[in-house]
């Protein structure tokens, strides 16, 4: 049995899916990234997955190095995963009341966070992300927000300002439909730049409430911290007295267990996690120090609700999840780490050989090809990237089996489904495809 099945089928049954979607969804999909708009040709329709492989309708399989944009750690389909969403769902899918499903996650979440005292499930990265500044500005009193050029927290009207993921994808400064005024408070800075970061305080002192960041960025490629610049931001923040969120929707139990936060050792005041925590389910949560946290309804006067937060399926699965990555943390992260290391550096080694100049950014099982010259430390540097380059790329390498995130500035993820098999097919796959690119 190959690793890597080349594309043999062509994409007739996906490309009828599509037609049918395009007449009702906008664009034929439920989020922008997924059209393949940035990478040119047709995005397959996906049935099934397992472990590190997709199916799609027409019978292709492909290598998955997006793992759903984060949440597929353990691989897709993984067993205790599968078996704790069934059982939870023969119990009923929702009840809209208390379950003790939520208190057993929420344990789990605070153990591997010790920052957080407190939290709440919702059912996304976006709300986790809204409602963490909601909190942070009734703290604060403050009206102020500071954000990053690159980092995506979802898509509430104030946070899409300069936003990654398919914001930048797309070249789009902001988002039609937000008024100027609802973004008024949103200050956007260059990432991994203090200076700037001290100057918007000296601006605007006693008005910001937050600065949220994504304290190892997926959202515009892989961009990791400056050494220090963590650390300046924590003490910046703190003499400032503003709340310091790191936005750990894709690096919460994925560069360490504890995230990025344990990684770099420190601590912020509040965390949104999503991705992992719902082992693939719709899920994701806000939490911190128990003196911001209780001001939230019905303790305190910040409304925060859902009617499928804490979702029975959503917890089971998570539960499942990080019940699994914490008992076997020690062997996990490092193996991830170590198969990781070998295709980034594997398939950067064969773009040099070919002459294409590529900056390999990574932390831990997190990371990006940049077809650049220069490093990348921010938005800028990362947006002098070649991407029809990429584009090229990508398509060569979905034809050859292996799925990349369709677009330049997306982090690549993998899981522990992943080894040295599908490491060695993956850079021979990438060698052919740079070679043919040369031709
Ligand atoms: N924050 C970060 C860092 C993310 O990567 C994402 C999604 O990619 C979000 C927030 C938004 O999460 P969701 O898509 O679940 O709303």
């Amino acid at each position: 049995e190959p690793i890597l099945r080349a594309m043999s089928r062509s994409l007739t049954k996906s490309h009828e899916f599509q037609l049918r979607a395009e007449r009702l969804l906008p664009g034929g999909v439920d989020s922008p990234v997924r059209a393949f708009r940035a990478v040119g040709g047709a995005p397959p329709f996906l049935v099934r997955a397992k472990g590190a492989y997709l199916w799609d309708a027409d019978g292709n399989r492909y290598l998955d190095y997006f793992g759903s944009w984060g949440p597929m750690i353990l691989g897709h389909a993984y067993p205790p995963v599968v078996e704790a969403i069934q059982k939870a769902a023969a119990n009923g899918a929702s009840f809209g009341a208390s379950t003790p499903a939520e208190g057993e996650l929420a344990e789990m979440v605070v153990s591997a966070f010790p920052s957080i005292e407190k939290l709440r499930f919702v059912s996304s990265g976006t709300e986790a992300t809204m409602s963490a500044i909601r909190v942070a500005r009734a703290f604060t009193g403050r009206k102020y927000i500071v954000k990053f050029e690159g980092c995506y927290h979802g898509h509430s009207d104030g946070l899409l300002v300069k936003a990654g993921s398919g914001v930048a994808t797309f070249g789009i400064p902001g988002s039609a439909g937000v008024p100027d005024e609802i973004v008024h408070f949103t200050l956007a800075l260059p990432y991994n730049d203090l200076d700037a970061v001290e100057a918007a305080f000296r601006a605007h002192p006693d008005e910001i409430a937050c600065v949220i960041l994504e304290p190892v960025v997926g959202n515009m490629g892989c961009v990791a911290p400056v050494p220090g610049y963590l650390e300046r931001l924590r003490a910046i923040t703190s003499v400032a007295g503003a709340v310091l969120i790191f936005d750990e929707v894709m690096t919460g139990f994925r560069v360490a267990l504890g995230g990025a936060q344990a990684l770099y050792g420190i601590e912020p005041d509040l965390t949104t996690l999503g991705k992992i925590i719902g082992g693939g389910l719709p899920c994701g949560a806000f939490g911190g120090r128990a003196e911001i946290m209780d001001l939230l309804a019905p303790l305190g006067p910040v409304y925060q609700a859902g009617t499928l937060s804490g979702n029975p399926l959503a917890m089971a699965a998570g539960i499942a999840t990080v019940s699994e990555l914490s008992a076997r943390a020690r062997e996990i992260y490092p193996e991830l780490e170590r198969v990781s290391a070998a295709v980034a550096s594997g398939v950067a080694a064969e773009a040099e050989a070919a002459g294409i100049s590529v900056i390999t950014n990574r932390v831990g099982s997190m990371f990006t090809w940049f077809f650049t010259k220069d490093p990348v430390t921010d938005w800028e540097s990362a947006s002098a990237s070649d991407t029809a380059l990429f584009g090229r790329f990508h398509r060569a390498m979905l034809e050859a089996g292996v799925w990349l995130p369709p677009s330049q500035f997306e982090a690549m993820f993998l899981g522990t489904a992943h080894g040295d098999a599908e490491v060695e097919a993956t850079i021979a796959a990438a060698k052919v495809a740079f070679a043919e690119d040369r031709r």
